[in-house]
């Protein structure tokens, strides 16, 4: 752009237009620069926005949904989410020991059902107004025939979010059908690169390309060592700092009518793995309760400073231990059911 770049104290004419060009804390400095008296503020995120989707790759969309989430943050009754995740199916291609979603767990995995999911969706988008983020996931999301149904859903409340995501493994390329659904501007493959043999992903990429469907790989080189559900005995605080510092403390997930705040409190539902007590959830269905209520039912779980299941979840904060990714499992993993309470 040519301007220059200086840091907030050699500012001084509150004239001049200020374009905020740090990651985090984006929101603070905007505020600071406000409190100093400056009126013309451009996040430069902003800027980013303003591009053609098609520009938009990981890094930006990490960037801008960065800033989104200090908004959200900063907002006290607001009746948006940051991310919602749908996992169309509990079954997978692969079975990977340490998936932190808990697919290794389940016996019977089964799809899940899309009349009951479209009733959900219909509801949360009653009762939200905005999503950044809707990730369509597993499992693997390309192991359920009717993943087109899934995403055709959205196109209706295509205003209410930014982008869509399908995080698929790259071991399956998807059917006429299923491509058709992903041509859409909003969309966007996102490819798992567990660093297997390539052919397959490059096959997948092929395909998207030819159908010129928005898509990227993400090389995963480490895990976190965090699927152990166990009961770790924590204080309070222990708790609120393991939620704190947790990747997925504002991912709610959307399973059998239920918003639950995070998939792994989900995951742990349907597999009965904890006593009932210590379920946190909303039912989007099959309750009576107004729409006001649900709205601060939905703010209030979005807001707990922890959840009763953390003191059962192995951690996913960014100090939690790395383990090598996608490690295999031949039989489905056995579990307490009440994890050892
Ligand atoms: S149970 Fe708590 S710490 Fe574990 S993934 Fe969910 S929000 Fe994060």
């Amino acid at each position: 752009m040519g301007a220059p770049v200086i840091t907030p104290d050699e500012l001084t004419d509150l004239d001049t237009p200020v374009v905020v060009a740090v990651e985090t804390p984006l929101w603070s400095i905007i505020k600071k620069l406000r409190e100093k008296g400056f009126r013309n503020i451009v996040p430069y995120v902003f800027i980013i926005f303003d591009q053609e989707v098609d520009e938009v790759d990981s890094a930006n969309h990490y960037l801008i949904q960065s800033f989104y989430y200090e908004v959200f943050r900063s907002k006290k009754n607001n009746n948006s989410l940051l991310s919602i995740d749908i996992p169309v199916t509990m079954r997978c291609s692969l079975r990977c020991r340490d998936c932190s979603n808990l697919m290794q767990y389940f016996k019977k995995p089964r799809h899940a059902d899309f009349e009951q999911m479209k009733r959900a969706v219909k509801k949360l988008f009653d009762l939200i107004d905005f999503t950044f983020d809707v990730r369509i996931l597993g499992g693997e999301p390309f192991m359920n025939p009717d993943l087109y149904k899934f995403i055709d859903l959205f196109h209706a409340y295509s205003s209410k979010f930014a982008y869509m995501w399908v995080i698929t493994n790259g071991t399956i390329i998807p059917d006429e059908r299923n491509l058709e659904a992903l041509k859409n501007r909003k969309i966007f493959v996102r490819i798992s690169d567990y660093q297997n043999p390539r052919q397959q992903i490059e096959k997948l990429v092929s395909v998207l390309v030819k159908n010129g469907i928005f898509h990227e790989i993400v090389p995963i080189q480490a895990w976190q060592d965090c699927s152990r559900i166990q009961n770790y005995h924590r204080t309070q605080e222990e708790n609120e700092a393991v939620l704190r510092n947790c990747g997925v403390r504002d991912t709610p997930t959307i399973i059998d009518g239920k918003i639950f705040r995070c998939p792994l409190s989900g995951s742990a539902w349907l597999l009965s793995i904890l006593p009932p007590e210590l379920y946190e959830y909303v039912e989007l269905l099959n309750s009576n309760d107004s729409n006001d209520s649900l709205r601060r039912q939905i703010q209030g779980l979005m807001r707990q400073k922890y959840l009763k299941a953390c003191n059962f979840c192995g951690n996913r904060s960014i100090n939690t231990n790395r383990i090598p990714p996608a490690i295999q499992t031949g039989e489905p993993l056995e579990y307490d059911i009440y994890a050892r309470i």
